[in-house]
């Protein structure tokens, strides 16, 4: 059975049965059918269907929230504000998906000489329950103005975002079959990748699985693109603007209530500073409500499921057997739900459990440090190589030291966000590839060289 409940009342919502094997192949079958019709659509011909997507997703964005806040338990308000960014994606791709696609002449010795992308049929996305609208719209956008369908594979606890997202590509008049939500266990996935229809996979999820989907795609010769587990470090220098980057500080790392991959999980901070920057993020910290997440009043939601919780609170219980100092926080909130207390942990080193594993919860760690050489080491002091974030008001320095970080992407005075029209990805055990922007569209294209002759003399 795959079961919908709401984590923050622990209310089963809906059960379903998970497809059989004929209704699998079913689906695969008239996916692939699908596909052969929308690939031979010229771009032109498939961006007002992205268009609909987009007008859809702002229509009834109140309605898609709310399916989230019940099956994973983030505010409502962050829940629109997800639907909304989907929305955005579906728009960006439709407007430049066509200039992306288009032919990129290459001079040789030919008389004419050519990329063309070309798309590769069927994509398999094995996504998360977090995002559980952006993490599969922000893959399906770039996958599908490029000509190729989608079948997902959602996360077993939000069933129900994954079939209203395949009625919303329905509605919007997409061909049965290029958005196809399979109601299947984790179980099924190999025999997926070794499915010839299936050409390539997404993956976004923690990093042994991720490593599990490299091996079985691997196998089938498949493309892969990994977006998987982060430890991003948050550094601020002594020259920052420290009440700044306090303030973002909260948000960077309990928006989401802390399940995301890019929050910022390690606050890496120099000795001169670090009080005050403690006192602020403290500060910041205490203002947060957390409480039912349908409730207008409340900026921090239950956690997705209780072992989490769970996984979470033995995590900081480590931590602070290690030596760390308990600020705030450090419990379960007992009744109803996984909600956990937005936690922050003080005097943490980098062989502490809280910065050598990643915290997938509100749970924050503060690193005090000697100097910036040394923020920077223990910032690349972790397997993960997703986002950094690095607090400085010298710009030639934030440009030399952005260069020395081991991640996908460093955000200046700032806090690391995905956005369509900028590349996201990782390094290091945070994965492999890239999505969104240009790149994120090219990764599921045939990129064919097509020479014309005779050479030029
Ligand atoms: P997860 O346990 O890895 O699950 C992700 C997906 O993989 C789900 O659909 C899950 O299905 C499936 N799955 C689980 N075990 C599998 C297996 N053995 N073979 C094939 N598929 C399998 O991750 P999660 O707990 O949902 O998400 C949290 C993790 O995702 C964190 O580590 C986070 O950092 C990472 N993440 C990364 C990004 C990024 O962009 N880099 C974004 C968001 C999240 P079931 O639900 O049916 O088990």
């Amino acid at each position: 059975m795959i079961a919908s409940f709401n984590p923050a009342t622990d209310e089963l919502l809906q059960r379903f049965t998970p497809y059989d094997v004929n209704e699998i192949e079913r689906r695969l079958a008239e996916a692939a059918k699908a596909q052969k019709v929308w690939r031979n659509m010229g771009i032109q011909e498939r961006r007002p269907y992205l268009q609909n997507v987009a007008q859809l997703l702002r229509t009834h964005k109140e309605r898609y929230a709310r399916i989230i806040t019940l099956e994973m338990g983030k505010p409502l308000a962050e829940a629109i504000g997800e639907v909304e960014k989907c929305a955005l994606n579906f728009e960006y791709y439709a407007e430049n998906g066509a200039s992306m696609m288009a032919d990129h002449v290459m001079p040789s010795s030919a008389s004419d000489s050519r990329l063309v992308y070309e798309p590769l049929g069927l994509v398999l996305a094995v996504m998360p329950w977090n995002y559980p609208f952006w993490q599969v719209m922000r893959a399906a956008a770039p996958i599908l103005i490029s000509g190729n369908a989608i079948v997902l594979k959602h996360a077993s606890n939000v069933p129900q975002c994954a079939l209203a997202m395949e009625q919303l590509f329905s509605q919007a008049g997409l061909a049965s079959g290029l958005f196809t939500a399979l109601l299947v266990g984790s179980s099924e996935v190999d025999r997926l990748l070794a499915d010839d229809r299936i050409s390539a996979v997404t993956f976004t999820g923690s990093t042994p699985v991720g490593r599990s989907i490299a091996a079985s795609s691997g196998r089938a010769l498949k493309k892969q693109v990994l977006e998987l587990g982060g430890s991003d470090p948050f550094v601020v220098l002594a020259d920052a603007d420290v009440e700044a980057a306090a303030n973002v500080a909260v948000k960077a790392r309990f928006s989401n209530t802390g399940q995301s991959c890019i929050s910022a999980k390690r606050f890496i901070v120099e000795h001169s500073i670090a009080d005050r920057f403690r006192d602020a993020f403290l500060e910041g910290t205490l203002k947060l409500v957390t409480g039912d997440p349908l409730q207008s009043q409340s900026t921090m939601g239950s956690m997705a499921r209780r072992e989490l919780r769970d996984e979470l609170h033995a995590q900081v219980k480590a931590t602070i057997e290690q030596g760390a100092k308990l600020l705030i926080g450090g419990h379960a909130i007992e009744g109803p739900g996984a909600f956990y207390e937005p936690t922050i942990l003080d005097h943490v080193t980098p062989a502490m459990t809280a910065a050598r594993e990643e915290t997938f919860g509100p749970a924050a760690a503060i690193i005090r440090v000697e100097s910036a050489e040394q923020a920077i080491a223990v910032a690349n002091q972790t397997p993960f190589g997703l986002g950094a974030a690095l607090w400085t008001s010298d710009p030639d320095r934030a440009r030399i030291l952005s260069r020395q970080m081991d991640a996908g992407a460093v955000f200046i005075n700032g806090m690391v966000a995905s956005d369509p029209r900028l590349p996201f990805g990782g390094t290091k055990q945070s994965g492999y590839g890239r999505e969104l922007a240009h790149l994120g569209l090219h990764e599921f294209t045939n990129i064919k060289t097509v020479w014309t002759g005779p050479v030029r003399t």
